[in-house]
């Protein structure tokens, strides 16, 4: 149906929450009252690669944001680590666990149990805290040297903050593999586990979901690894100078999640030239230009969600045309950048 929203052409949504639903204290504009829409049309889960906090306590924080979700609606890594690791040691089996209380609770939940005694561990989930200390990653480094099961949550190499970025859990994650020389097997995104524990949550096929994130790297990549559509927002950190140089392809993009209530975009190309029902943008000689029913204008004067679901089509068919296409990609990214900062109110300096 070419009026349905894009929403209703899936089993179910999978929404990845900082830079997505929120980014610290405060909601991303949009994203509840769109949220909330389209959870009248298929079911909806939010899928973190943060495994320091609880499924209860970010669900709170959802609710808080006037979201109405039950605990059961967050998927965290930490449990998609947990139920990996329930799949292949005995029920009660000791785990040690590093990162914050929602790496030990996803561990219990699952029906293992923790220590902190190296010697005593089957396994090592480890994953994000704020807490962690030297001595979390020593006990985990012996553990992992004498033949411990190692799985870590995820591996982004970076939080951001308001101060900036700093180090995430693969930074600590490469502090032990540098410390024993073993690797371990990630569950987070990009990897599938965390989006098939989702997918299993919704009762739905992981090829069958929309995932929507803000990372190319992690959420956008991720769905393509499951077969599953992703919905890429600019929201969060990623703009398309990294799409211009990443290989991740998300299937839509857009400026907020209204997107998800809109139309299925439909553009179509014409050499140099990528609209969506007369709407998009044209390269010329002198740069990239908008274009609507023919004319130019500015690019800041076509509609922002349009001239990123234009922009995405674009940008994509650049980066397959080869060496040159990807250098008409960078500065068409460029310019996209420069007149959509206002998508992107939270994103950190240049
Ligand atoms: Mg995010």
């Amino acid at each position: 149906m070419a009026d349905e929203p894009l929403v209703a052409a899936y089993e179910g949504v999978v929404c990845d929450l900082d830079g997505v639903v929120y980014r610290g204290s405060e909601a991303i504009p949009y994203a509840v009252s769109a949220l909330t829409e389209a959870a009248r049309h298929r079911p909806l889960c939010f899928a973190t690669n943060n495994a320091s906090r609880t499924p209860a306590e970010v669900a709170a924080q959802l609710r808080e944001l006037g979201l109405t979700v039950d605990d059961a609606a967050v998927v965290t890594s930490a449990q998609a680590g947990a139920a990996l690791l329930a799949s292949e040691l005995p029920s009660g089996a000791a785990v040690l666990t590093v990162g914050g209380p929602g790496v030990a609770a996803a561990v219990l939940a699952a029906g293992l149990t923790t220590t902190s005694d190296p010697d005593q561990a089957r396994a090592v989930l480890q994953g994000w805290g704020r807490e962690v200390r030297v001595d979390d990653l020593a006990r985990a480094s012996i553990a992992v040297a004498r033949g411990a099961r190692w799985v870590a949550t995820n591996t982004d190499r970076t939080l951001p903050t308001a101060h900036g970025l700093v180090p995430g859990n693969g930074t600590l994650v490469a502090a032990v593999a540098e410390a024993t020389g073993a690797t371990p097997e990630v569950v987070g995104k990009p990897h599938p586990p965390l989006y098939r524990v989702a997918a299993e949550r919704l009762g739905a096929a992981a090829n069958g979901l929309l995932a929507v994130g803000d990372r190319l790297d992690t959420d956008i990549v991720g769905a393509s690894a499951v077969g599953a559509d992703s919905l890429w927002v600019l929201t969060g950190v990623d703009g398309f100078t990294h799409l211009a140089r990443s290989t991740a392809r998300p299937t839509y993009a857009a400026c907020d999640l209204r997107a998800l209530l809109a139309p299925r975009p439909d553009v179509v190309r014409n050499g140099r030239t990528w609209t969506w029902a007369g709407t998009g943008l044209t390269l010329e000689a002198g740069g990239p230009r908008g274009l609507a029913d023919g004319i130019p204008m500015d690019l800041g004067d076509i509609h922002a969600n349009r001239l990123v679901a234009v922009g995405l089509a674009a940008v994509l068919g650049l980066r397959d045309d080869g060496e040159v296409g990807k250098r008409g990609a960078a500065v068409l990214a460029e310019a996209l950048d420069g007149v959509l900062m206002h998508c992107r109110p939270d994103a950190p300096a240049q």
